[in-house]
């Protein structure tokens, strides 16, 4: 399942091959993916030039000079396909744009979606009003006011888009796993000395993953370029029975249905 940084790296690709063009002509070929697109999608974004690509949580933003923006989610399976060679059964919806090069969203699951929101009231768009802040905006002293109280465990908590938008279940397991806490410790109960810890390892565990995505784009432009998918190494994440560096061996538990990895000797 695409993450954050998935998303990002998604989101660079293909800013080099959106930002500045005219959307010469879309393509939606069928009627929804997780929900219905917008019936208007061609009006709007046909002749629109694109002027800004950004992210917000595992959202993609592809704003337009007619003061529009193209808000995508990969959902489960979505990815972006750069000038494929041909348009298979799972390219749900189509861009080309006026230099004649073609994108296609691809999402066999169709879990994903795609809207269209004026970009002056895109942060009053629920989807989006209801998120936190992103983490790389989050510091120790932010996320312990955030957690004040909270007896849920700390790794649900930072699961829930309210607290801290866009981390999922592998960052998750990787930061507490760096900063050396348990899954299950009551969230609240986390002292600041030990967050001070667990924003840097949050940080420091998408920007890696971002980092590996980035290296993935030199060779995008190779015809059927896939974007935002790349092979990554983790510490305990789905690596049960495995060793961890301190000696100890990983675990893995159920938390609301998700599997948590973690190492039961240096995780307190
Ligand atoms: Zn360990």
């Amino acid at each position: 399942m695409p993450e954050l940084p998935e998303v990002e790296t998604t989101v660079r690709g293909l800013d080099r091959v959106l930002r500045g063009r005219r959307i010469a002509s879309v393509e939606a070929r069928r009627p929804d993916l997780r929900h219905a697109m917008p019936v208007d999608l061609g009006q709007r974004l046909t002749g629109a030039l694109v002027t800004d690509l950004r992210r917000r949580a595992k959202y993609g933003l592809i704003d337009t000079d007619r003061g529009d923006t193209l808000v995508f989610h990969l959902g489960m399976t979505g990815h972006w396909r750069i000038d494929p060679t041909e348009i298979g059964k799972h390219d749900h919806f189509i861009i080309t744009t006026d230099d004649r090069r073609r994108l296609a969203l691809n999402d066999a699951r169709r879990f994903g979606s795609l809207d269209l929101v004026r970009t002056d009231e895109l942060a009053e768009w629920p989807p989006i009003k209801a998120l936190g802040p992103e983490p790389f905006d989050l510091d120790a002293h932010g996320l312990k006011k955030r957690l004040a109280g909270r007896s849920a465990a700390i790794k649900l908590l930072l699961l829930d888009q309210r607290i801290v938008a866009g981390l999922g279940n592998i960052y998750v397991c990787e930061a507490l796993h760096r900063a050396g806490i348990h899954p299950l410790r009551a969230g609240g109960s986390v002292s600041l000395a030990r967050l001070q810890r667990l924003v840097p390892a949050i940080h420091d565990v998408l920007a890696e993953s971002i980092a590996a995505g980035g290296s993935t784009l030199r060779d995008f432009a190779a015809p059927d370029g896939e974007l935002g998918y790349f092979p990554k190494s983790f510490a305990v994440y789905d690596r049960e029975g495995r060793p961890c560096a301190c000696g100890g061996t990983v675990a893995r538990i159920v938390q609301n249905g998700r599997s948590t990895f973690y190492c039961p000797r240096c995780q307190r």
